[in-house]
């Protein structure tokens, strides 16, 4: 990137506004539940979150002519509006110069394994929609003089299929999106917080009835915790990752997901093993990934301890300090930890050496205004003493400064600009980092149309469990488009939600009122807030990068105890306002334990290191070296291939997590469409698999 771009338009793509939310729609009526005056809305469909997934889906369902509404906990927060890397990545077809090859790009998609093979072709082959509707509503993907895309790789991704519109594309993609909804007349409740998912039959005949929620607009003295109910037989949940379950976290503040709610209204989860750390700023101050240039400048990275003396860490673990730079250097597009990347003084060993340095205690930092100190004994650093690739690419790029500072202000001026926007001045101050949380693949289990196994339960986005071990840098955010599409297409394709549901379900909503209330009691001693800390601290602790059989089973113990007793005793609240955190917390100490139970079954079924974590054993067969030699405490196992065959399904029985195993749903690569022969099939429906709803 040229830094010969006015500051305007570098202001225009880091400071985005969002639109003016219409004013909303009063309840269609209201019902004595429970002993509370309930206010009772109406919908053919309710989507749960107005993040970048669910507002495609409502405006995908409302061009149908559905009648669909958005509910969100934060109309503009969560993560595809709040968070972000240096660049945020839309993966999509390659079509900048000699096009794609969507089986080719599925595979990669897919190439971590346990990810069904028909999801992954799904995203390939949408991908080149997602990104023509979203140029087609204003999103200002950059383009060359003859319209080709302009594209770069990013992790996972050999071909180059990542574009972005700059550190607030994930931002911008809501922002264009809410307008069309916005202009579509799409009903939005902000403030409104799915609590408990509403279900009648039995069976394979149990099916969604609606919702409740809890709403800041609608608390009265009557009802001091803002309960509604909306009735709705369909619902998409749209409510993104479970970004609260750790401690150490790049996710933006306040950001729960849906997993804990839809493993109490039964629903199957799948994946819940695999997520995505790497190095960022936390939460508690401004959360952003450190991939791209702010590592490609190659900055100086050290910690301090407790005493104030600095340590140039990674100096112990590199062989040279070519091998040092340029590994730090890799973190740009291959950010995410990796288990394997460990060995071989892989990129991964930085990731490593920073959780270790902050696990003993000491605050790690990037200075953009010292190259990296030499590994003891060796040559200083030097831009021409870099391995080829990088050497290739920072000449390519022109980044030939002295100074990190100057290569990043070079390579990309929005990247110190974004930090300045909070208050960090990293051309003057070294940055305090982490490693961190970033992703949750899995999620909600669901099948090539975003149906869930609850009949008229739909996901989209992080919600649902759609990822593999890994994926390709972006492709979080092309598959909420995609599945968001689909979803919308499916049901409209079934009828189900064209008219506002006229159901009457006051005996089941007021049991789940019931249920809901018993929960929350001012007398407990468990609060949001020791419930938070317990919950954070063990999935950063027990969970992260670095994990073994006994902590594991050990963190498991704990986290069904905290459930036990959250079900005896119950949350304490405050205010009303505090009672829905209370609702979100006990989901998540669920969600937690979910996570942790599908774990430990991996592990002990000989489960090996993947994805996001290693998985340490003493006879493990790979061993990560280090400068002095080898780190025997991370010795680790290697991944069984079996395992990249199935995946790990959860659901809760009772008060029970239960496990099962399947294998991934399969791609016949070799078939080939033929008009007359499957056009019927489209033109009857028949895609749509509908027979059984
Ligand atoms: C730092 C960082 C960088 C990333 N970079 C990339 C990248 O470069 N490329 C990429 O593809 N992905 C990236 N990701 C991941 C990606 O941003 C997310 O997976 C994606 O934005 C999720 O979109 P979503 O619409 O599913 O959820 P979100 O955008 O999180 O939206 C969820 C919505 O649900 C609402 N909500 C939550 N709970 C409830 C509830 N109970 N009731 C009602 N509403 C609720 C929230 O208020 C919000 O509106 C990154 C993530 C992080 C944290």
């Amino acid at each position: 990137m040229t830094i010969d771009v006015p500051q305007e338009i570098l202001d225009a793509l880091t400071d985005v506004d969002m639109p003016r939310l219409p004013p909303e729609a009063p309840a269609s009526g209201a019902a004595r539940l429970a002993g509370i005056d309930v206010p009772v809305y109406r919908a053919g469909c309710v989507v749960a979150g107005s993040g970048a997934a669910g507002l495609r889906a409502a405006v995908e369902m409302k061009r149908r002519g559905d009648d669909v509404v958005v509910i969100s906990q934060s109309a503009w927060g969560g993560t595809s509006a709040c968070s972000g890397s240096d660049k945020q990545t839309l993966h999509t077809a390659n079509t900048a110069d000699q096009g794609d090859n969507y089986k080719a790009m599925a595979r990669a998609i897919r190439s971590g394994g346990a990810m069904d093979e028909d999801t992954a072709y799904v995203e390939a082959v949408g991908s080149s929609r997602m990104m023509a509707s979203l140029q087609f509503l204003g999103l200002p993907l950059p383009q060359d003089p003859l319209g080709g895309t302009l594209r770069y790789q990013t992790d996972h991704d050999e071909v180059g299929r990542a574009t972005s519109c700059g550190p607030r594309t994930s931002r911008l993609m809501v922002k264009v999106l809410a307008e069309e909804a916005i202009r579509l007349g799409v009903p939005f409740y902000n403030q409104t917080t799915a609590v408990k998912i509403l279900t009648e039959g039995d069976g394979t005949d149990r099916h969604v009835v609606g919702i409740l929620m809890m709403r800041a607009g609608d608390r009265t003295q009557e009802n001091p915790l803002g309960i509604a109910l909306f009735v709705s037989d369909v619902i998409v949940l749209a409510a993104g990752g479970p970004g609260e379950l750790y401690r150490d976290s790049v996710y933006p503040n306040g950001c729960f997901g849906s997993l804990g709610l839809a493993l109490e209204a039964g629903i199957e989860l799948v994946n819940l093993t695999e997520s995505q750390f790497g190095i960022g700023t936390r939460r508690e101050g401004f959360p952003w990934n450190l991939s791209g240039t702010y590592v490609q400048a190659i900055p100086h990275i050290y910690s301090v301890d407790m005493q104030g003396v600095e340590h140039h860490f990674l100096g112990e673990y590199y062989r040279s300090t070519q091998e040092l730079a340029s590994n730090v250097f890799r973190k740009g597009y291959q950010w995410p930890f990796h288990a394997t990347r460990m060995l071989d003084f892989g990129s991964s060993l930085v990731d490593l050496a920073i959780y270790r340095e902050t696990a003993a205690g000491r605050r790690v930092f990037m200075d953009f205004n010292r190259n990296p100190l030499p590994v003891p004994g060796d040559l200083p650093f030097g831009l021409e003493r870099l391995d080829e690739d990088v050497r290739l690419y920072l000449g390519k790029a022109g980044a030939d400064q002295d100074m990190p500072i100057d290569r990043l202000k070079h390579m990309n001026p929005l990247a110190i600009e974004l930090y300045r926007r909070y208050k960090i001045d990293i051309a003057a101050e070294p940055l305090e980092f982490a490693v961190n949380n970033q992703h949750m693949n899995g999620g909600l289990m669901v099948d090539v149309w975003g149906r869930s196994n609850l009949r008229g339960c739909y996901a989209v986005g992080e919600a649902a469990g759609t990822h593999g071990v890994t994926r390709p840098g972006g492709a979080a955010l092309n598959a909420g488009q995609v599945f968001g599409t689909r979803v919308a297409e499916h049901i409209s394709a079934s009828g189900r939600a064209k008219r506002a549901a006229a159901d009457d379900i006051t005996t089941t909503a007021e049991a789940g009122i019931v249920d809901l209330l018993g929960a929350l009691r001012t007398e407990s001693p468990l609060s949001v807030k020791s419930i938070r800390a317990d919950v954070q601290a063990r999935m950063s602790e027990k969970a992260g990068i670095i994990c073994d059989q006994e902590s594991v089973s050990g963190a498991l113990s704990e986290a069904r105890k905290l459930n036990a007793d959250i079900r005896d005793q119950g949350i304490a609240y405050g205010r009303g306002a505090e009672a829905v955190r209370g609702v979100q917390w006990r989901h998540m100490a669920l969600a937690s334990e979910a996570v942790l139970t599908a774990l430990d079954f991996f592990i002990r079924n000989g489960g090996g290191s993947r994805g996001a974590r290693a998985i340490c054993d003493t006879q493990g067969e790979s061993l990560p070296l280090v400068r002095s030699g080898p780190l025997q405490q991370y010795r680790f196992r290697k991944e069984r291939p079996a395992h990249r065959e199935e995946q790990i399904v959860v659901r809760l029985d009772g008060n029970e997590i239960v496990l099962s195993t399947r294998p991934n749903r399969t791609f016949d690569e070799s078939a080939r469409s033929f008009f007359e022969r499957d056009w019927p099939a489209w033109l009857t429906g028949r895609i749509y698999d509908l027979a059984d709803e």
